[in-house]
């Protein structure tokens, strides 16, 4: 069982090894701020009882980074203490998770034999219900926790949060550390590098991040990899303006990562159709 870990003033992290994923617990007088839930019902009542460990006291929020299974597949174990727990997110990241929260859920039958099908099926749902657009100030009384929407890119709903006094950033899956970040059929990735800019504002040199899989990185990792995903971005522009057809992009194109990367075929068709390019 994964222990949180303080990486600034309480600040803790569990890393928990499936899907790599990380939970992030921030203290303070109200309470602990616990930003992402793991990826069931059941690996989240496994990250209340690691709370309840740590011993930093009650849980007075909870905050989805995005809409994605393995970050807010475990709020319903949260609600189950607290009925009235508030779970804050982007207003996008609440509505992708209520159109395609059950299909997710229902993938995963398609792997029955996957260890965690079982309580992945059994989960139910639960909706962040305090929504914001660009920005959001928590106050904690003797910290104050910001969200931010910095702008579309790994989905159209992502959040970080900034810990002004600590100088901590959680990127969210907008910076993976333990692989590349991911792009899939619901990112933005020509929008992507412009929104890692916008967090880089957020993110001095002394800043610690904490992506959303992996270890704590700091300001010169976040602008490696926004430079990796300018050039996927000027990549698929350039092709598209070139009348390359869709199904040669990804062998035409000059990529940072492997050409046959799943992230390049989902930034082709993502791009492409961004674009408005024919899919000839
Ligand atoms: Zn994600």
């Amino acid at each position: 069982m994964p222990d949180f870990v303080e990486v600034a003033d309480r600040v803790w992290v569990a890393r928990y090894e499936w899907a790599d994923a990380n939970v992030t617990a921030i203290g303070s007088e109200r309470g602990v701020v616990v930003v992402d839930t793991h990826g069931s019902t059941a690996a989240g009542r496994a990250v209340m009882d690691d709370l309840r460990r740590l011993g930093a006291g009650a849980v007075h929020a909870v905050v989805n980074t995005h809409w994605h299974w393995d970050h807010a597949f475990g709020n319903a174990a949260f609600r189950e203490q607290d009925p009235d727990l508030p779970i804050h997110a982007h207003e996008r990241a609440a509505a992708w998770l209520a159109e395609r929260g059950e299909e997710t859920k229902a993938r995963w039958l398609e792997h029955p034999q996957d260890p965690h099908a079982a309580e992945v099926a059994e989960t139910e749902i639960v909706l962040p219900d305090r929504l914001f657009t660009s920005t959001r100030t928590l106050d904690l009384t003797d910290r104050a926790v910001e969200l931010v929407h910095a702008g579309r890119g790994h989905t159209d709903g992502d959040l970080v949060v900034r810990i002004p006094d600590t100088d901590v950033v959680l990127g969210g899956d907008l910076v993976e550390e333990s692989a590349h970040p991911w792009i899939g059929p619901d990112s933005r990735p020509l929008e992507w590098p412009a929104t890692l800019d916008a967090v880089l504002a957020l993110i001095g040199p002394d800043t610690l991040v904490v992506p959303g899989h992996g270890v704590a990185v700091d300001r010169t990792f976040v602008q490696t990899q926004r430079r990796e995903l300018g050039l996927i971005a000027e990549s698929v522009r350039r092709l598209v303006h070139s009348g390359v057809p869709r199904q040669e992009a990804a062998a035409e194109g000059a990529w940072p990562w492997e050409t046959d990367d799943p992230r390049i075929a989902n930034a082709v068709a993502r791009g492409y159709g961004h674009l408005g390019a024919p899919a000839r």
